[in-house]
């Protein structure tokens, strides 16, 4: 028997999700962005989920050989493109479009001899300073992409920081969209410019934001980049993370739970043990009082959380018992408030989730 913990995939609530990113950017396409095995949802799955997407991107060259391989017959993009001579060879093998990021990579290009042309996504660095080239170099480096034999189409992109905060202090989403606007000009090519917050951002900014091409994330997952609830942009969530409650203990005023006997009671209370812990990728640095839900009523963790089990207080659900249903976040539950509470963002407890937790779908 596997323990009762269990990552259900709502693979039709993905879909969903997929066109409400469309809905954002009607005149778009649309990479669905799968890296991470899909966020931890599974490529497979990704596959199944995004059939009306116009493409997949990813990052790991392996997986998008897999995805071919898996059948995805329409374009696959590589975010940070190539890392050797060899991912090249690949792409032009299976059809796997490419970001080229910096000289090294466009010299690679030049000595590489390919079998076919491969579509490139030229990136420019407009400010998050991670990636890319400078608007001033732009230019160059387009023209040195052009003259390569081997490079079918350039489409151009760059990176938002701060999409989710349109008033941003350091870098606001309109310095990005106009340095952009100037790297870009008189270049050829379609642009790519929207992650999740940034398609979330469209309708407000229609006439200042296009993005011929959108890389929507985390929202088809169900969260949200910003700090708004994903069920006000009509967000579903794609993962329900459940477990169940395997022992409970009767606690009196003064009584410590778990290690370094962090929690203490202040009164009589009843806890539930949870098959879950920071093995399963439950995030470790979760304090007291991140909210779960037990029997479809809200409580609150206690105590650390161990490697195979985590604390709950069953103070507002008294008929809970061994074996009542626990979510630890997906539907009732949102993965961004449980993210918050922990001092992360749901998609490290996405792609967090660990392979000894049964998959299922529904
Ligand atoms: C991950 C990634 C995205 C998607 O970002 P979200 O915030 O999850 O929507 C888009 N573009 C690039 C280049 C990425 O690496």
């Amino acid at each position: 028997m596997p323990r009762p913990i269990k990552a259900t995939i709502h693979v039709a609530n993905m879909t969903h999700n997929l066109e409400r990113a469309r809905a954002c950017a009607p005149g778009s396409k649309a990479w669905a962005v799968v890296k991470a095995n899909a966020y931890g949802h599974g490529l497979e799955r990704a596959i199944r989920a995004f059939s009306g997407a116009d493409g997949l991107a990813l990052i790991e060259p392996d997986y998008a050989v897999r995805l071919r391989e898996l059948g995805w017959a329409k374009p696959i993009l590589l975010l940070e493109g190539w890392f050797d001579a060899d991912d090249l060879q690949a792409m032009a093998q299976h059809g796997i479009e490419g970001t080229a990021h910096c000289a090294e990579q466009i010299a690679m290009l030049e000595a590489a001899q390919l079998p076919g042309k491969i579509n490139v996504h030229l990136k420019m660095n407009t400010g998050m300073n991670r990636l890319g080239f400078m608007p001033e170099d732009f230019a160059k480096a387009y023209q040195r992409l052009r003259a390569i034999p081997s490079v079918g189409d350039i489409v151009l992109m760059t990176h938002f920081a701060n999409a989710d905060e349109a008033a941003h202090e350091c870098l606001p989403i309109g310095e990005q969209i106009r340095r952009f606007g100037v790297g870009a000009a008189g270049l050829p090519g379609l642009h790519s410019l929207s992650n999740s917050a940034g398609v979330l951002q469209m309708p407000a900014l229609a006439g200042q934001l296009a993005s011929d091409w959108i890389r929507p994330g985390i929202m088809l997952y169900g969260g949200t980049p910003g700090g708004k609830p994903a069920e006000e942009f009509g967000l579903k969530p794609a993962m329900t993370l459940s477990s169940e409650i395997i022992g409970v203990q009767e606690l009196k005023a003064g009584d410590f739970v778990g290690y370094g006997s962090r929690f203490q009671a202040d009164g009589a209370m009843r806890v539930g043990a949870v098959a879950c812990g920071y093995a399963d990728g439950y995030p470790r640095h979760a304090p007291t009082g991140t909210p779960v839900l037990v029997d479809g009523v809200r409580t609150r963790t206690i105590g650390r959380v161990s490697m195979d089990m985590l604390m709950v207080d069953l103070g507002p659900v008294p008929h809970a018992g061994v074996g009542s249903k626990v979510v630890l976040w997906g539907e009732g539950m949102p993965v961004d408030e449980v993210a918050a509470a922990a001092g992360t963002i749901g998609y490290e407890l996405m792609c967090a989730v660990a392979p000894r937790v049964r998959v299922v779908e529904g």
